[in-house]
């Protein structure tokens, strides 16, 4: 008699495999020596049954399984271009690079911030989360209020699809590192306005260069704005290669835009495949019977 999974692994597969559906994603193998799913965690590290094959030079190993598209070539980043309208002066120009600068001094430096009125309302300062010589660094707009409960970024509704996301890539989000532009939940969860935005960027700047990642992935428009220091709209720029400080940077739609809109998520699938490539994750085509 075969052993049922248990509730929560089943909602886990059952959530994953929306994922890919929703992806466009619809044929999955049997891999002759990945045996079965046992337990909770071959789902939540990587799912060994239920995802792409990868493989990744210079990242951990993962295996993963259906059959996907061929990998998007890496492509050349072009140079944002500054924009029409007026933002003022660049935030990160002049957030210049700091000798020797760690996380942990960030962190210090940090403090028990009050630099700006989104202290007044929060519980935690959510600082960010992850590998600290990761190659890939997401950023997003700021904590919500499980974010701001747990101290932790993207551990809500949206921060379970950022990580069905990261491990469809081949990924754990230990491998990968994520923060926010600003380090407080806005009231309401409101969009940062320009004078917090201003106040806590300069960190998030410095953990961009202490990190030193491969690839900056923005999740949403203010991500977007903030870094690239304009005012255009997510459609200008979301999936084109751009440079962020020698680094290469892309745009994609914030998770929490998904679930509004599931029928986007194929187009983030398509900007994490271009990510992919940058990286060296290779898709192995053909099946794996
Ligand atoms: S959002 Fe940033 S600048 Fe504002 S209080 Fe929080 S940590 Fe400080």
């Amino acid at each position: 008699m075969p052993e049922r999974f248990s509730d929560s692994l089943q909602q886990k597969i059952s959530d994953r495999l929306r994922f890919y559906e929703d992806i466009g994603i619809g044929d999955f193998y049997r891999n002759r020596m990945g045996g079965v799913l046992q337990n909770e965690s071959q789902v939540t590290s990587g799912a060994q049954e239920l995802t792409p094959r990868i493989e990744e030079p210079s990242l951990p190993k993962r295996e993963l399984k259906p059959a996907l598209p061929a990998p998007v070539a890496p492509a050349q980043a072009r140079k944002f271009e500054l924009p029409q309208v007026d933002t003022g002066p660049s935030l990160f120009e002049t957030a210049s690079k700091i000798e020797n600068d760690t996380l942990l001094k960030i962190r210090e430096d940090l403090g028990d911030c009050k630099r700006c009125k989104l202290h007044k309302a929060r519980h935690t300062i959510v600082f960010g989360d992850g590998n600290p010589k990761a190659q890939l660094v997401f950023v997003g707009e700021g904590p919500g209020a499980d974010e701001d409960a747990q101290g932790l970024p993207f551990v809500g509704r949206a921060g379970k699809l950022l990580t069905q996301m990261i491990e469809a890539m081949g990924l754990q989000r230990k491998d990968v590192y994520i923060c926010n532009v600003v380090k407080c939940r806005p009231p309401q969860n409101r969009q940062p306005e320009r004078d917090e935005v201003a106040e806590c960027s300069p960190f998030l700047f410095r953990q961009i260069d202490t990190i030193a990642p491969k690839v900056i992935v923005c999740l949403g428009s203010t991500a977007a704005q903030t870094i690239l220091q304009t005012n255009r709209g997510i459609s200008h720029f979301r999936g084109e290669w751009l440079e962020f400080r020698g680094r290469k940077l892309i745009v994609t739609y914030h998770p929490a835009y998904l679930l509004r809109n599931p029928a986007a998520k194929s187009e983030v699938w398509k900007d994490l495949q271009k990510v992919m490539a940058e990286l060296g994750l290779t898709v192995k085509r053909g099946k794996t019977t």
